[in-house]
């Protein structure tokens, strides 16, 4: 049937239960399952059975709002009650409290009997005083619950607080604020800015000032910058936060390591600015990008900038902080799976290794260069393992210099192309077979190499040996063995 045809068999309302009785007929799961759904209402419980189950009955003891009615059922126990729900899984008794619900003109659900609802359940999204409810017509509860969890995943758990303090807010921003632009104008930066900015943080005080600050200045909402991580390129590897800001965001200003799939996960109409910094072609400098996000938080956006991994490590955050203090944006930071524990992750392989190693170290090897050997390679040769970024390009250097110190040859060594994606590849070898990575043109995505003596207990039935393409480098492989 053409979708404009289709009717709705029924229809959701929100039904006053505030200080109500609500009748739940039965002992057993089936009643337990609807008295924990109507528990999370201001509703008052009657439970009536003769034979409750422990676990209802545990039910009934912590919850202040629920009275046990002890008896076998009798129609007399439904009076007054706003809802109905047959519940006993005896078809029989189901079907007499249906009828006599009826008959007192309440309306009625009977558990896994369609036949015999007035009215159904809905899956719930419950952040009171908001509440989402889901419901399909019968075509599965397994569908209603996936969309349940999908929309949980959505909301900030401060939705509800933040509900509240609108509410409470609601008269003073009619008297202060005209109807029409102007107070929708409020709402969406009391929902969208500061304020939900604060709740989201736990700082209720703080939301209200926001809040009021908003409600008395007429000054347009101020912008704000959130430094998210995208984590290493598996879409569901994003966290829950980040999401969630990509849905609120106006602007994403994205890195060229995050790939499209995430980008896309923001908001349909929010801008997207790609700001490229791949090796060999940056496409704006860090003085532009800087320029750029004070811009747009000064112009009132809600700015995600998204960045591979962890925004903190190797992400050049140090340097966009720094300018958007200076430039009064407010700003927050946003963890993401950085590299290394994606790389990890996929070869099993323990950063930490109990007896083994106990510390770890993150870096670029692009210090390697000077003349004198930076600190984390003496962390390295004491047991560390090092998880090398960005270092396609200086491996043979890596290599050469951290034998030069000391680290055995034969140190282990895990590579990863593409962590986290399909496309994803992994190499094992040695300290020793490092430096073919440089000269290999078949690596074109990200690279983590990963060094020392934890690397062992990886899981190496997935990776090819590094070592097989150690000819190609033969030059370099000389070079950064010899001591
Ligand atoms: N902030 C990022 C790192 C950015 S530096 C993070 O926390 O992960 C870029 C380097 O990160 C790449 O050169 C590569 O060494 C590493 N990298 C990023 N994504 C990767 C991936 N999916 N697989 C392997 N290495 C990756």
């Amino acid at each position: 049937m053409p979708q404009a045809t289709r009717k709705l068999n029924a229809f959701p309302v929100f039904m006053r239960v505030e200080g109500e009785a609500v009748a739940i007929v039965g002992g057993g799961e089936e009643a337990l399952a609807k008295a924990r759904l109507i528990g999370q209402s201001s509703a008052v419980l009657r439970i009536v059975s003769d034979a409750a189950e422990p676990e209802l009955l545990a039910f009934i003891a912590t919850n202040g709002a629920a009275i046990h009615i002890a008896a076998a059922y009798d129609a007399a126990h439904l009076e007054g009650a706003v809802m109905v729900f047959a519940a006993s899984g005896n078809e029989a008794l189901d079907r007499r409290v249906a009828e006599d619900a009826r008959r007192l003109g309440i309306p009625v659900n009977a558990v896994d009997r369609p036949e015999l609802c007035d009215f159904f359940t809905p899956a719930l999204v419950n952040r009171a005083p908001v509440a989402i409810a889901i419901g399909t017509e019968g075509a599965g509860p397994v569908l209603a619950q996936m969309l349940r969890s999908r929309i949980d995943r959505m909301l900030s758990p401060s939705l509800g607080p933040l509900a509240s303090l609108a509410a409470s807010l609601r008269g003073t921003a009619e008297r202060l604020l005209p109807k029409g632009n102007a107070r929708r104008r409020f709402w969406s930066d009391f929902f969208g800015g500061s304020p939900a900015r604060a709740m989201a943080a736990g700082q209720l005080s703080q939301a209200h000032d926001a809040a009021v600050d908003l409600l008395l200045s007429n000054a347009p909402a101020s912008g704000h910058v959130a430094l998210v991580g995208a984590g290493p390129g598996a879409k569901d590897l994003l966290t829950l936060r980040a999401h969630r800001l990509l849905m609120e965001a106006d602007v994403i200003v994205h890195d060229a390591l995050v790939p499209e799939a995430i980008v896309a996960m923001g908001r349909r109409d929010a801008e997207r600015l790609p700001v490229g910094k791949r090796k060999g072609c940056h496409t704006k400098s860090q003085a532009e990008i800087n320029a750029l996000l004070i811009e747009l938080g000064r112009d009132g956006k809600r700015v995600v900038r998204l960045k591979s991994g962890d925004p903190l490590v190797f992400g050049r955050a140090g340097e966009e902080m720094a300018a958007l203090r200076d430039a009064g944006v407010a700003y927050e930071v946003v963890p993401g799976v950085t590299a290394a524990f994606a790389a990890a992750a996929d070869f099993e392989l323990p950063l930490t290794l109990r007896g083994v190693s106990s510390s770890m170290v993150f870096t670029t090897g692009h210090d390697l260069k000077g003349n004198s050997l930076p600190d984390w390679a003496k962390l390295a040769i004491s047991g560390a393992t090092v998880a090398v970024y960005m270092g396609r390009s200086v491996a043979a250097e890596v290599a050469g210099r951290l034998i030069e110190a000391g680290l055995s040859p034969d140190t282990a060594v895990a590579v990863v192309e593409n962590a986290s994606l399909a496309n994803r590849r992994r190499f094992h070898g040695t300290l020793a077979d490092l430096p073919s990575l440089e000269v290999r043109a078949d690596l074109t995505g990200p690279v983590m190499t990963i060094i020392g003596d934890a690397v062992a207990g990886a899981n190496f039935e997935r990776s090819e040996p590094l070592a097989t393409h150690r000819h190609e480098g033969a030059a370099q492989t000389a070079v950064g063995v010899e001591r």
